[in-house]
């Protein structure tokens, strides 16, 4: 018999026992062993009370729960590392965790051919780090790499600082597995970079919030490790400045890898966050960190000292700190990565990842910022983003209640939409953009969305209400 039993009687549901039953001991939880930190993301959404919590340990596993659930029409929700920004994997009134903590096997490094077979709850970091002994690197790389799972990666299609260089999530992914809400485990785990055999079905998948099924197992692809790193902090006066310094360094730099952008406001923030001391003397309106590899310092350092000489020169940039050892490339990273710091401090405040075409950023920055100071001028309104892809970020609050915050959120998106863009360049809709993925998606799209989700999950069990409202019985 397994643990269930032991609970008093009425702690469990005919469906937790059904669970506990086919995926044996220690692998269904219920009352007063729920622990609280498995409830919320990083997004400050609600999270209820679960009924319960699975914890499959195999990807045949996750496809039992899913059956099981599909045929009690219980609802289930996915956590990852619950480092979501969205509010994706936090709990809905009624809904079983179905955790992917215990699938964390690496199976497969193949150093020779540059791929790796891991598990749905293998984290990033974990990832890097076994690559790193065949020097090896798994590319991606985001601020929350220590606790997210490539399984949350992929279903967020995450991005983060190296897109530039290595594309999202989704560019790193040969091959996926997926159980999907019915139970059926679809396996694709590809390993090669061609493959036009009739659709291709994991792109759907990738990106979709665990709204049509659960990543199991991923086939990815490894990039050599860069042999030589280069790190330059840069004071810079203006954006076109900016806009003509990323130009400089994607036309000298073959191994450009990161672009990041960071005005006045943010930076000083999130240099005081970490408690370092500014690196220039004098303010500068925007600071951009440049990162480039290179296979070794001969191919790289000159390169990259010409490429700032020249940006200097030009006065594209005004001043500049060029990082002499891991250690100090890692404390001008520690500034942008201030970012978890700020969005702790600044509780309950809204923190948006919009993209724009890039010419039309500071347009949209300037936009942004004059409305939220006349609406909002207590709150803190903090810029920065990936300018290589035309990524945006905005920390803004905290507010004072939920409606300043939704009222804020209405504004930034509104805006978004009128410049074209996107209200989510990275981090996903769940819960917290649901009201507003209008300003993105149009009536046609929004509606083969929803035929997609009713194909795959008739019964609205997986996930459900994450992107758009549900319209089946299991949200009701
Ligand atoms: P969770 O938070 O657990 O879940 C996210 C969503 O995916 C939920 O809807 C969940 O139901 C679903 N899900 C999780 N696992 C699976 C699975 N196996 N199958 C199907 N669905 C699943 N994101 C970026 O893109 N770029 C950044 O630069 C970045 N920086 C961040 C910095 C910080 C400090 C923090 C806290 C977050 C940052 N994020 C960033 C957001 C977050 O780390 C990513 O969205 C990450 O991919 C989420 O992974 P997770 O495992 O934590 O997923
Ligand atoms: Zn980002």
């Amino acid at each position: 018999m397994n643990q269930l039993s032991s609970l008093p009687p009425g702690t469990f549901s005919p469906v937790l026992q059904a669970l506990a039953d086919a995926l044996g001991a220690n692998t269904v939880l219920a009352g007063e062993q729920l622990l609280d930190r498995h409830r919320e993301d990083w997004s400050g959404t609600p999270s209820h009370e679960p009924v319960g919590m699975v914890l499959p340990r195999t990807p045949e596993d996750v496809a039992t729960v899913l059956r099981i659930c599909h045929l009690h029409g219980a609802p289930v929700v996915v956590q990852g590392g619950l480092t979501g920004l969205a509010g994706g994997a936090n709990v809905q009134k009624g809904e079983l965790v179905m955790s992917m903590a215990r699938l964390d096997r690496i199976e497969l490094l193949d150093a020779a051919g540059g791929t790796a077979i891991v598990q749905a709850g293998v984290t990033l970091q974990a990832l890097k780090e076994a690559a790193e002994a065949h020097a090896l690197d798994f590319p991606l790389d985001l601020g929350a790499r220590g606790s997210c799972q490539l399984g949350g990666n992929a279903a967020t299609n995450a991005g983060g600082n190296r897109v530039l260089r290595f594309g999202m999530m989704r560019n790193l992914i040969l091959g996926l597995e997926v159980a999907l809400p019915d139970g059926t485990l679809l396996t694709m785990l590809d390993r090669v970079i061609k493959n036009n055999a009739g659709y291709d079905l994991k792109q759907l998948f990738i990106g979709s919030e665990g709204t049509l099924g659960v990543v199991t197992r991923l086939s990815l692809a490894l990039a050599p490790r860069p042999g030589w790193t280069g790190t330059a902090l840069c004071a810079v006066d203006d954006f076109q400045a900016a806009l003509a310094l990323l130009r400089a360094a994607k036309a000298r730099l073959p191994g450009l890898a990161a672009f990041e952008l960071m005005w006045r406001d943010f930076f000083d923030a999130g240099t005081a966050a970490i408690h370092a001391a500014p690196p220039f003397a004098e303010p500068a309106p925007l600071y951009v960190l440049i990162e480039s590899f290179a296979g070794s310092r001969e191919q790289g350092e000159a390169a990259f000292e010409h490429m700032l000489e020249h940006a200097l020169s030009e006065g594209l940039v005004q001043d500049a700190v060029i990082a002499q050892s891991q250690a100090q490339a890692e404390q001008l990273w520690a500034i942008r990565e201030g970012v978890s710091e700020l969005l702790s401090q600044c509780k309950p405040c809204a923190a948006f990842d919009v993209s724009v075409p890039i010419e039309r950023m500071d347009a949209l920055v300037q936009d942004l910022r004059t409305r939220l100071e006349a609406s909002f001028p207590t709150q803190s309104h903090l810029f920065f983003g990936h300018l290589g892809d035309g990524n945006l970020h905005l920390i803004s609050g905290p507010f004072e209640s939920e409606q300043a915050l939704v009222d804020a959120e209405a504004a930034v998106y509104a805006a978004v939409g009128r410049f074209h863009g996107s209200i989510s360049a990275e981090h996903g809709i769940g819960v917290v953009k649901r009201p507003f993925l209008h300003h993105s998606r149009s009536s046609a799209e929004l509606q083969l969305m929803r035929q997609l989700k009713g194909l795959l999950d008739p019964k609205g069990i997986l996930n459900a209400g994450r992107i758009f409202e549900s319209s089946t019985p299991a949200e009701d």
